[in-house]
């Protein structure tokens, strides 16, 4: 996982990182199955886990360009977990009255409580991202929010949410495929916007911008990690480990009856 992990302030350069890497993994799909669904027990296993504990919370975020996979993520790697203890929160462009409070207002009561999972589908990470590549608010603003969003995590993490956010990196190219295949497909048509194809006019905006996130905002307590996710296999295999060590990392032990079961004989 370490290749995909950035370090903190290190300096990125998306045009190095291949976004259709399979890091050497031939074969594709069926031979990575099996290896996929024991992570996926795994992370069934930790998750129940975490929420039988109820002690700590687990936040994951999901960022990327339009058609990286940000639903197909959820529905995949997240395969198997109790919804009860599973949340996701998606995020949109503010509303009225959210615009009228500082851009972490509306994220605070989403992040997970004790025993919770909860998955940005987006994130406060827009307001560093579309609120700079459309000039929504004036650079000030947005330049002073990296170090904003890194107190509002440490804070959220001193107090017990694990952290992970993985950016979804597909090329351009790859999008040109995604947007064809989402027009010609009727199921899929729903999801096609026309604001879409501006944010793809503006592609080496984005990838500026979201090079100063990584860069920015990769901190020891909320790192980042640069999935490739031309493949939708491999994305999930990788957004699944990292679940997995950072689930596992938590120690978390055996849930304990709240009494003493010992002796207890049912007729
Ligand atoms: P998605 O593309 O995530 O499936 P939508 O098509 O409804 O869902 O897109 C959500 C839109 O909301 C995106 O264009 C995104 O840039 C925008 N958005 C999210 N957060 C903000 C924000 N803080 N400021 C401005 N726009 C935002």
């Amino acid at each position: 996982m370490k290749r995909y992990l950035v370090a903190p302030g290190q300096k990125i350069d998306l045009a190095e990182f291949d976004a259709g890497s399979t890091a050497g993994w031939k074969g594709g799909k069926d031979k990575v199955e099996a290896v996929f669904l024991k992570l996926n027990d795994r992370l069934e296993v930790l998750q129940e886990k975490l929420w039988a504990e109820g002690e700590r919370g687990v936040l994951v975020v999901l960022q990327g360009m339009d058609t990286s996979g940000k639903d197909g993520t959820i529905r995949h790697a997240f395969e198997g977990v109790n919804p009860l203890g599973v949340r996701v929160a998606s995020f949109k462009a503010p509303t009225e009255e959210e615009r009228g409070h500082d851009f972490l207002w509306r994220v605070h009561p989403k992040m997970p409580g004790k025993g919770e999972m909860v998955i940005f589908n987006r994130s406060h990470y827009e307001d560093v991202l579309v609120a700079r590549v459309r000039n929504l608010v004036p650079k000030k603003v947005w330049k002073a929010r990296y170090e904003q969003i890194n107190q509002f995590e440490k804070l959220c993490a001193d107090n017990g949410t694990t952290i992970v956010k993985f950016f979804l990196h597909i090329d351009r190219d790859e999008q040109k495929e995604r947007l064809k295949a989402r027009l010609a497909d009727p199921l899929k048509r729903w999801k096609f916007r026309l604001g879409d194809l501006d944010d793809r006019v503006h592609w080496n905006d984005y990838m500026a911008a979201y090079q100063d996130v990584l860069a920015k905002t990769s901190t020891p307590w909320a790192p980042w990690y640069i999935v490739p996710s031309n493949r939708k296999w491999f994305r999930n295999l990788v957004v699944a480990t990292a679940l997995v060590d950072a689930l596992d990392a938590l120690k978390i032990k055996d849930p304990q009856p709240a009494e003493d079961l010992s002796g207890v004989v049912i007729e």
